[in-house]
């Protein structure tokens, strides 16, 4: 679809009316101008020559490029995002109330690996500065983690973490961060019921994210559901071997309820004491120049607008090419904004068994939502509609286009992490719910080391686990968040930057980042909660 995505010619720099569309066939494109376009508008050139405009239409709305008839397809991406509910003369805001959301596509009959994939031509020499782990995979950050079992020990993790920050962490200068793995699991919950496998193999997983060199300790309480050796059974951790030394348990173990511990201080020493030992050996690591084929990036959006799908995820997918060129692996996840998209997607599965796993994904989904009473058109907020997009539908085709054009060669389920499934490289569909927090805690499980994250609203939304580069749909956004976006997508509907330049700039700065740059969220130690994707019963 991005070979015929076209901006109004010549007409940048003069603040004339500017709009965007993505597709020759798209009956509608979006109006760039900052602040909109007043009523009389009228465009001089381009493939909008002559156009005058019958409203005033908001940035990032669609404005009707010729007359649409009642009932009929009205069209962006390419694809019918909804029909008219009334005749739209050109020249009009199309905005949401006009368009009747078009069904789900059935998942019955979709095309499977029919994308004749023209393998992309590979990319030689880019690198960063990484830290290598026993087991091939490389951090981008050398953090202490402390893993919990439950809630109940959460205070206690988090007093233990203030006195490592100020006391200890000082003396290991080669130690970037210390971080309690804080959720709400581990009790009250079903925790033999099929689902619940998910958020416990989240929350293994994330224990092993390449951040962490494979120093694992865990803060357990003692009587909860969630048993350390059920958390981490034997044999999960093959991470640390690099450095010759046995695996034994795999990690260290502080039981607040163990009779041992006399009081609160004792508790806190205990962490204390065993934090110690691991930051002693995170501070023998050095960065180390790898291939950027060891990168593992999770993409993303969220407080998505009308430009996202135009400025942001395209420069997105030109990014995600080039790591997938580069050997690099690339998820993209966010099962309610691709469940539009679908056949697109089974069509350029690499193989029917990689298109198969991602109607399974779809398939268990739908159900997921049927049992609670909705469907993907929950997905949408308010704010994404005063930011154009009409409907899941409008805003799945926007979100797809950060997958760029690689054959899709894996698929995760929830929770699963890509060295278990044998995945060094490719683009894979990691399947995850779109919320942001959701998203970006299953990425990590899966072993993410860099997060790429669009915002045409804005979001302030980090990791302290992972670096998160977000990226801004639109200018007025990268203004007035300067210290808070870190690169700039709005000035592909500026006219001052093309996707492709965008895209190459997001890869550099990838790389940038993962050799230690630091970016704005991390400037700021903005880190959102770790949240947990149960779809099982609490008891
Ligand atoms: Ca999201």
């Amino acid at each position: 679809m991005s070979s015929t995505r076209s901006i109004t010619e010549n007409a940048h720099d003069t603040g004339a009316p500017r709009v965007i569309r993505m597709d020759e066939r798209d009956n509608v494109a979006i109006v760039a101008n900052a602040g909109g376009l007043e009523t009389g508008a009228t465009f001089v050139s381009g493939f909008a020559a002559g156009l005058k405009l019958r409203d005033r239409v908001p940035q990032g709305h669609k404005v009707a490029l010729v007359d649409i008839g009642e009932g009929e397809a009205v069209v962006r991406y390419g694809i019918a995002i909804g029909y008219a509910q009334k005749a739209i003369p050109a020249g009009s805001w199309v905005h949401e109330r006009l368009l009747r959301m078009p069904a789900a596509r059935s998942l019955e009959g979709l095309p499977i690996a029919t994308v004749r994939s023209v393998s992309l031509p590979p990319l030689e020499g880019f690198s960063f500065e990484g830290f290598r782990n026993g087991d091939g995979s490389v951090g981008t950050r050398n953090i202490l983690a402390i893993t919990t079992t439950v809630q109940c020990v959460a205070g206690v993790v988090e007093f233990a973490v203030a006195r490592i920050k100020a006391e200890l962490l000082p003396r290991y200068p080669n130690v970037d961060d210390v971080v309690g793995l804080e959720h709400t699991y581990g009790c009250g919950v079903a925790i033999d019921a099929p689902d619940a496998s998910i958020p416990i193999r989240t929350l293994r997983n994330i224990s092993r994210n390449p951040n962490f060199g494979g120093e694992v300790m865990v803060v357990s309480l003692g009587c909860e559901k969630l048993q350390p050796e059920r958390l981490l059974p034997p044999g999960t951790f093959a991470i640390r071997d690099d450095r010759g030394e046995p695996e034994s348990s795999g990690f260290d173990l502080v039981r607040l309820q163990d009779e041992a511990h006399v009081g609160f201080a004792s508790m806190i020493e205990a962490i204390l004491a065993t934090a110690r030992v691991h930051l002693e050996r995170l501070n023998g690591r050095r960065r180390e120049t790898v291939p950027a084929s060891a990168l593992v990036v999770g993409v993303q959006c969220g407080g998505s607008d009308a430009f996202s799908g135009a400025t942001a995820n395209p420069a997105v997918g030109v990014c995600t090419d080039l790591l997938v060129r580069a050997g690099a692996t690339v998820m993209f996840s966010e099962t309610t904004e691709v469940r539009d998209g679908i056949d697109q997607l089974t069509a350029r599965a690499a193989s029917p068994e990689v298109a198969a796993a991602m109607i399974r994904e779809m398939a268990w989904y739908d159900a997921y939502l049927g049992r609670g009473g909705t469907d993907r058109s929950a997905n949408t907020t308010p704010g994404n509609k005063q930011g154009g997009l009409a409907n899941i539908v409008e805003k799945a085709m926007g979100s797809i286009v950060k997958s760029g054009s690689a054959p899709i060669s894996g698929v995760l389920s929830p929770g699963e992490r890509l060295r278990d499934k044998g995945i060094a490289s490719g683009l894979v569909y990691a399947a995850t719910p779109a919320s942001d927090f959701i998203c970006g805690t299953l990425q990590l499980a899966a072993g993410m080391n860099v997060h790429v994250f669009t915002t045409g609203r804005g979001t302030p939304y980090g990791l302290a686990e992972v670096p998160v580069v977000k990226v801004a749909t639109n200018t007025a956004l990268a203004r007035r968040w300067h210290d808070l976006m870190d690169l700039n997508a709005g000035r592909i509907a500026d006219g001052t930057a093309t996707i492709e330049e965008t895209g190459w700039e997001l890869f550099r700065f990838v790389l940038d980042v993962a050799s230690g740059r630091r970016t704005w969220a991390e400037q700021h130690h903005l880190a959102n909660a770790l949240v947990l994707f149960n779809p099982a019963p609490v008891t």
